[in-house]
């Protein structure tokens, strides 16, 4: 990272250049924390760890800034541990490897930790530095973002002083976040009854593959097929095939779309031909109906194994009607924000437990930035099961992030953005969830701004940061810090 020490962020460089040589992915951040605590101890600023591993670090304000308002600058200390699968690497004892291509920054074959080591780069950088304007500082480095936000969950209500909170982990410059989703799980366990099946009937596989999936939060508003509830309607439009099913099971993560899903079913071997002539009408009908967001959506039918048993009609029906009936997308739009969604429900996994106590359980996951309006969706859902006879369990609530319309820090980070680069930055609100969500919840008279550096394809081994757009991220945190009242 030598040839970047000659830009106006060469302290952040030099920073994130300690930050990779220190193995730090999610719940193996220690080592990277013992070093800041010992750079803290050189440079005389205090640093303390409090017991689920944060640390919270402080430095008086710049002369004549001691009456300015208190501001905590954020970032999480983990990364998350990504390599391409032919890559020797040990995210444990190795230093991620960096390389210049251009106009990027990216690292060799792993993830390079610029989501979020460049704004804990920016942080070490500002509380160095003792040229820079500012109030009252502290900052506060999470542990373990990646995988469960543990540290912003642990988060002692009384440790911080500061009244503005600037997070750092946004990804893409030029945008301003003033809010977040909050999400809570729906775990749903739906009993069914089972019987031997044919011996003279025959089974076969309907699978539904090809479709794009992708974030249950960011991504529900373009339109792609859940491939749970549209196998679901498949099954339902089988009319002229009486049959019964044996398998069902699709997604493998609630927050995710699901891509895949899979059934077996078992019908009279006269059938076959109609099996083949429905399901080749029904993938004419999905691929019209997904045209521009699922081009390659493939329902295909296949023999398989007669398995030894399959569903009662009554319970088969009873699944297919909890499944059709259940609400799944988004339920509202944000009023302030044009094209955000305000809340949104994704069923992302249907797994068979074809065990003695036979069941279908389906993990749903409701998002909302409106706290009430998550809540009721989820008991709604959870109602529409349970109406079903499925037992129902919420768990996984956390809090999202409300829009605040009157921010302080939002209008002086938008002035000085303004002022710097001669244009407006974008206002964002994030249909997912943010540290800053479950920090409202501690400390709810925070105000919060979540902004970064472009980085692309991050907790990829293609992540890789816009060195530019680096610079511009610590002008306007600079600038920002200056000019808060
Ligand atoms: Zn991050």
């Amino acid at each position: 990272m030598q040839s970047l020490q000659s830009t106006s962020a060469s302290s952040v460089w030099s920073y994130f250049s300690n930050i990779c040589a220190i193995p730090h992915p999610s719940k193996h951040e220690q080592q990277l924390a013992d070093w800041i605590i010992n750079w803290a101890k050189e440079n005389n600023i205090s640093c303390i760890q409090d017991n689920i591993g944060n640390l919270i670090l402080k430095k008086d304000a710049a002369p004549g800034y001691e009456n300015k308002t208190a501001v905590i600058l954020q970032a999480h200390l983990d990364m998350v541990p990504q390599k391409n699968n032919d890559t020797e690497h040990d995210f444990l004892t190795d230093p991620i490897t960096t390389i210049i291509d251009g106009e990027w920054l990216h690292a060799d074959n792993t993830t390079l930790g610029a989501d979020n080591g460049i704004g804990m780069a920016a942080c070490l950088a500002v509380l160095a530095d003792n040229e820079l304007k500012h109030g009252p500082l502290e900052v506060l480095l999470t542990t373990d973002e990646e995988t469960g936000m543990t540290g912003a969950f642990g988060l002692q209500a009384d440790s911080l002083q500061g009244e503005i909170l600037i997070n750092t982990d946004s990804e893409q410059e030029g945008e301003l976040y003033v809010g977040c989703a909050g999400g809570i799980n729906v775990n749903v366990s739906l009993p069914y009854e089972k019987m031997e099946s044919t011996p003279s009937d025959k089974a076969y596989e309907i699978s539904l593959s090809g479709l794009k999936g992708g974030h249950s939060g960011c991504d529900i508003n373009l339109g792609r097929a859940n491939a749970i509830k549209t196998l679901a309607s498949v099954l339902n439009n089988f009319d002229a095939v009486p049959f019964h099913m044996a398998v069902f099971e699709g997604g493998s993560l609630r927050n995710a779309i699901p891509r895949e899903a899979r059934a077996v079913i078992v019908c009279d071997a006269q059938y076959q031909n109609s099996l083949e002539i429905i399901i080749n009408t029904l993938q004419l009908n999905l691929c019209s109906e997904f045209k521009n967001a699922e081009p390659n959506l493939q329902l295909s039918v296949q023999s398989c194994d007669l398995p030894a048993s399959i569903l009662t009609h009554q319970s088969q029906t009873n699944l297919l009607n909890s499944l059709l009936g259940c609400a799944n997308g988004i339920f509202t739009m944000d009023n302030n924000f044009s094209d955000v969604v305000q809340t949104s429900s994704n069923m992302g996994v249907l797994t068979q437990n074809n065990s003695e106590q036979s069941s279908f359980d389906i993990q749903v996951l409701i998002r909302s930035q409106v706290e009430q309006e998550k809540q009721i969706e989820a008991e709604k859902i959870a109602q529409h099961f349970a109406e079903h006879g499925a037992a129902v369990r919420k768990d996984g609530n956390y809090p999202g992030w409300t829009p605040n319309k009157s921010s302080a820090v939002y209008k002086v980070m938008e002035a000085q953005y303004t002022e710097l680069f001669d244009q407006k930055p974008k206002t964002m609100v994030i249909h997912a969830g943010l540290e800053c969500g479950l920090f409202s919840d501690k400390y709810p008279h925070w105000d919060m701004i979540s902004f970064g550096p472009t980085i692309k394809f991050p907790h990829s081994p293609d992540e890789k940061v816009h060195i530019a757009s680096v610079d511009k991220f610590w002008q306007l945190l600079t600038a920002t810090l200056a000019a808060i009242d």
